[in-house]
């Protein structure tokens, strides 16, 4: 069984995105730059975020965060959208989720300008993404299409079950894996016997949220599995949707957690923000 290292591949991205930032900067006096907007005190969000404004800033990409209390009216930030989405500095907008109750999160991804969406979460990008053509890609799934691509994992002709079909990584996820021409099955908390398309598939990407969900006697002999959940148990340890230990038996490939997919998603995000700046440049030069 081989690791799927993500923290390795997210550290070779960073290092590939710092690289052409400085070329970016050094021939064409452009910064890339990203602005994160926090609402509310979810630690985990003001964890994520925080470490999206670290990475940037290792990378040479300007960054600014926006904390606003939870009590911040969904005008409020949308005032906020519009000025950055009409601020030069700012290549990518992104507004972590998730928003409180009070606040449509459609309507605030929605305002925020396509051009600068480096989450892919506006219907512009995900309608584009499952068209095959140019788009930000969310940055879990793109991570995920990366480490295939890193590891030689084939996957025309292969057949995939993808486990969870929100819209930030199972459908965006399945999108990508039809791009790629997989054979792809999505199930959901509603499918009936959940076994019997894990047992046919080559590869499993489960993200639903439910810790250990996926076991060994699930898979078929060889199987790759992707886990992109990120669960903490009540000891605080972070565990992943599959059983490791469990899986791992059975597995060709397998992404342990953490340290597998999390990793890439900021790698993923620099991506995007680095492809934004090179898209307003082309604009720019027109
Ligand atoms: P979500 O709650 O929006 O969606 C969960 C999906 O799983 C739904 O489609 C639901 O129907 C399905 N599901 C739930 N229980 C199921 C079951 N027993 N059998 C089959 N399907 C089931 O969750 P999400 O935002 O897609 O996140 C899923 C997991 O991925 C979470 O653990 C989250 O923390 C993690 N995540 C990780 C990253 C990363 O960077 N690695 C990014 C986003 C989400």
């Amino acid at each position: 069984m081989t690791l799927l290292d993500g923290k390795a591949l997210s550290d070779k991205i960073k290092e590939e995105v710092r690289v052409e930032v400085e070329k970016l900067k050094n021939e064409k006096n452009i910064t890339p730059g990203l602005a994160v907007v926090l609402v509310g005190d979810d630690a985990a969000s003001a964890t994520y975020v925080n470490s999206k404004h670290k990475s940037c800033e290792a990378a040479g990409i300007y960054s600014e965060v926006h904390t606003k209390d939870s009590s911040t009216t969904q005008e409020e930030l949308l005032e906020l959208i519009e000025k950055m989405n009409n601020d030069p500095k700012l290549d990518g907008i992104l507004v972590q989720l998730p928003l409180p109750k009070h606040i449509d999160t459609t309507t605030v991804l929605e305002a925020i300008n396509p051009l600068k969406d480096v989450d892919g979460f506006h219907p512009y990008n995900v309608g584009r993404m499952v068209s095959n053509l140019d788009a930000f890609l969310p940055a879990t799934p793109f991570g995920v299409m990366r480490m295939f691509e890193e590891y030689n994992i084939g996957l025309s002709g292969k057949n995939v079950v993808v486990i969870g079909s929100s819209d930030i990584v199972g459908k965006p996820m399945a999108s990508l894996l039809i791009n790629a021409k997989a054979t792809v099955t999505v199930c959901n908390s509603r499918t009936k016997d959940l076994a019997s398309h894990t047992k046919a598939a080559d590869i499993v990407v489960i993200a639903v949220g439910v810790p250990h969900l996926l076991k060994g006697d699930m898979l078929k002999e060889g199987a790759v599995v992707i886990d992109v959940g990120i669960n903490r148990l009540d000891t605080g340890k972070l565990t992943g949707d599959a059983d490791f230990e469990d899986c791992k038996t059975k597995c060709s490939f397998l992404t342990p957690v953490p340290g597998g997919v999390g990793p890439m998603t900021i790698g993923m995000l620099l991506k995007n923000t680095l492809k934004a700046a090179y898209l307003r440049d082309k604009r720019e030069s027109k």
